[in-house]
């Protein structure tokens, strides 16, 4: 069974995005098999991966609903080294439509079991909600991954998160655990930011990633190309975070994963030794 992760916060704009698409990029350039869930009606992951989301025929929507496998609908990313299971607006229809139906919960874990032998991990980019799309999400992830912004409200946003997370733990997913939080688009040089971060070590510990994104502009950059920030520009401050981030995780959630890049590094390394 891969590993997979939420990446959750229900505010706009902090960052999940971002982090789904690079963290993607960032596994894939270290030998793992990725796939991604676009969960977000807008469609940023999609799009950011280089997948169109207005000439996908088959997306998440049909999978929801039962009309496709993730076999069929998923793409490629053709510079991600990943796959996506894209969304466009349609899939702000199935929140009703999904209402209704059987096991409404359910339906995005039993999809993702028919596929598990084809990945290693799966990242969930949710909605900027806890909707029925994110309950999908949480009812069969593993973890959560929560990217936030060191701002003071961001606190608060996340006390709510939390809740629901020991929620649906306690009611849909015992598997489901807070993985950890990324601290993302920080500035060093705003004392705020500096001040909650401490507060959120201080109160978080451990769950708090060492990897720290930077706020870096060829990220930003990045996604009007449909290329993860990763790939667009690996010298970037933000991409290296990134990549730091992804080996973080393995060792984290997966300490057994040999990391090919420092395996190839290795070899390298003996090789010009000898
Ligand atoms: P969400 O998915 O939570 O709505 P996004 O990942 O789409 O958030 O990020 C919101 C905006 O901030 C986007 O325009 C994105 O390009 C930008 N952004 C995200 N992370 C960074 C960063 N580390 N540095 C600079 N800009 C960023
Ligand atoms: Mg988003």
């Amino acid at each position: 069974m891969p590993h997979i992760f939420c990446i959750a916060n229900q505010k706009g704009g902090v960052g999940k995005t971002t982090t789904t698409v690079n963290l993607a990029a960032g596994l894939a350039q270290i030998g793992q098999r990725v796939l991604i869930v676009d969960l977000d009606p807008q469609g940023n992951a999609t799009m950011g991966s280089g997948v169109d989301k207005r000439t996908l025929t088959q997306t998440v929507y049909d999978v929801l609903l039962e009309d496709a496998s993730i076999a069929e609908a998923r793409a490629s990313s053709p510079k991600g080294g990943y796959d996506v299971l894209g969304a466009n607006r349609e899939l702000a229809g199935a929140e009703i439509e999904l209402v209704t139906l059987e096991r409404r919960d359910r339906r995005l874990k039993t999809a993702i079991e028919a596929a598990a032998a084809d990945y290693d991990f799966v990242l969930i980019d949710c909605p900027p909600s806890l909707s029925l799309l994110t309950l999908n999400g949480l009812t069969c992830a593993h973890g959560v991954i929560v990217p936030m912004q060191c701002e003071y409200f961001a606190l608060e946003g996340l006390t709510d998160l939390v809740n629901t997370v020991k929620q649906v733990h306690a009611n849909l997913n015992p598997e489901l655990q807070l993985i950890g939080l990324l601290r993302v688009m920080f500035d060093p040089r705003i004392t705020l930011q500096q001040q909650v971060s401490e507060q959120l070590k201080s109160h978080f510990g451990d769950k708090v990633f060492d990897a720290v994104i930077p706020r870096n502009v060829r990220l930003a950059e990045a996604p009007s190309y449909g290329v993860p920030g990763v790939v667009f520009d690996p010298s970037s401050k933000g991409a290296q975070a990134f990549v730091a981030f992804a080996e973080e995780l393995v060792k984290r959630v997966a300490p057994n994963i040999k990391i090919s890049k420092s395996k190839k590094k290795a070899e390298k390394a003996a090789s010009s030794a000898a």
